[in-house]
């Protein structure tokens, strides 16, 4: 579609010509729709006259037509008045495609001249397709001479334009959004299947060997490879689990089962865990006797303490442990040190997102999903988690819970 032609015998040479430039030239190069429309006002001002303009946009879903904007530029008028005063020349417009001219008269509660209206509508094509109205309103007369109504259509043309650019872009957004949101699926789906593929693999790989049928294998080998294959199957199994955790935090599905419980007893399992595994590795403990009563989901808060003394014994590996339980101001938190390597400051704020794994992790297996479970597990008891990390010295990863007063004894079956 091509701009409407301004006769140049209407302009006179000077001031029209330069806006007429000047509003081409913003809505070819802005990309701020509102600060576009305010400057192509301001110079529309300069070559005709009114007190207030408004533009009204079609809503897609209703159909109607809703302001969208709107300014008063003469007269002190208020937003909201030109708004309601130039509804039915916004109407009209739109139903009919052509430009209209209103004249009203506001009533004897108007002072004189005031009383007098004249709102010129404006339809607003887009792409070729009606998609609202512009209003030009000017109080107390004259009326608007042709040259004007050309100029207004000129000017309407180009706010077109300026809601075609903001279409397009927003268009352009959504699709780099879309593309942005396939990327981080891909990059997911490859995590993933890389993670599941090792264990697997190993699984395949011992099977294939025992099943072998030109060698057999002593006892000994035997265990050892059957061994291998328990503890991958039950690498593949907490992966899975882990996945499906993590997805299930995050779209809120994953329930949990608050009870009263005593939580030093689950610290005790969990060190209990953690020593089956890994029996040379040295712990303390420190529970404090006073420990209140917890509403817990148990099951899942011994999740966030395995998580946490399984990351000590793999990347603190060989240092000791000492976990602490304490109580403090109305919350209890319960804090994991290490003296392993320490943690760049520059990655400690990022490790409770999902995959994240410290550059360099890589030699010890892992998918950084064990931190962003147990922040949604602290999260979803409305508690807190953090960690403290000084290079060579080592890390605390730490959680606080809040407390509330109950009586002690209704828990006492659970210790
Ligand atoms: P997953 O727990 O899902 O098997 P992961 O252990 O890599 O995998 P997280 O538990 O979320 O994932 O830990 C994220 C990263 O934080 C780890 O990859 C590691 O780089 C770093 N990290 C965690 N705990 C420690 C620690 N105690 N000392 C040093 N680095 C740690
Ligand atoms: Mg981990």
């Amino acid at each position: 579609m091509s701009s409407p032609l301004i006769p140049t015998e209407t302009l006179t040479y000077g001031t029209e010509l330069n806006a007429v430039y000047a509003i081409a030239r913003i809505v070819a190069e802005t990309f701020d729709t509102e600060a576009g429309l305010d400057a192509v006002f301001r110079l529309a001002r300069t070559i005709f006259i009114f007190d207030t303009v408004a533009l009204y946009l079609e809503n897609e879903e209703s159909e109607e037509l809703e302001p969208s904007y709107a300014r008063a530029l003469g007269r002190g008028r208020s937003r909201e008045e030109g708004l309601t005063w130039g509804e039915p020349a916004a109407q009209e417009a739109f139903r009919s495609g052509q430009t209209i001219l209103r004249k009203e008269d506001a009533g004897p509660s108007v002072k004189e001249r005031d009383r007098r209206r004249d709102y010129l509508g404006l339809p607003l094509l887009v792409g070729g397709r009606t998609v609202g109205s512009l209003v030009f309103g000017r109080f107390g007369g004259p009326s608007y001479p042709a040259e004007h109504i050309r100029l207004a259509e000129f000017v309407a043309w180009h706010v077109g334009q300026l809601l075609e650019n903001r279409r397009l872009s927003r268009r352009v957004a959504n699709l780099e959004a879309q593309r942005e949101l396939t990327r981080m699926q891909d990059e997911f789906i490859s995590t993933i299947s890389h993670e599941l593929r090792t264990p697997l693999g190993f699984i395949k790989g011992y099977v294939t060997t025992l099943m072998r049928e030109d060698t057999t294998w002593d006892e000994v080998r035997r265990k050892e490879f059957l061994e291998i294959i328990d503890d991958e199957a039950d690498r593949l199994r907490e992966l899975i689990d882990n996945l499906l955790d993590s997805s299930r935090l995050d779209s809120g599905t994953l329930s949990m089962t608050l009870e009263l419980t005593r939580i030093a007893p689950v610290i005790r399992a969990s060190v209990h865990r953690i020593k089956g595994a890994h029996p040379k590795i040295p712990i303390e403990v420190n529970l404090p006797d006073d420990l209140p009563v917890m509403q817990i989901d148990s099951t899942r808060i011994a999740q966030v303490i395995d998580n946490f003394l399984n990351n000590a014994s793999k990347y603190a590996a060989g240092s000791p442990i000492t976990i602490t339980a304490g109580k403090h101001a109305g919350k209890v938190r319960i804090s994991v040190k290490d003296e392993g390597p320490g943690i760049p400051a520059e990655h400690t704020s990022h490790l409770f997102e999902r995959f994240y794994r410290v550059p360099g992790s890589s030699n010890t297996r892992g998918t950084g999903l064990g931190l962003y479970i147990s922040r949604k597990i602290i999260e979803a008891h409305g508690g807190e988690i953090g960690v403290k990390s000084t290079m060579g010295e080592g890390t605390i990863f730490y959680f606080d819970l809040p407390v509330t007063d109950f009586d002690e004894t209704e828990a006492g079956g659970k210790t």
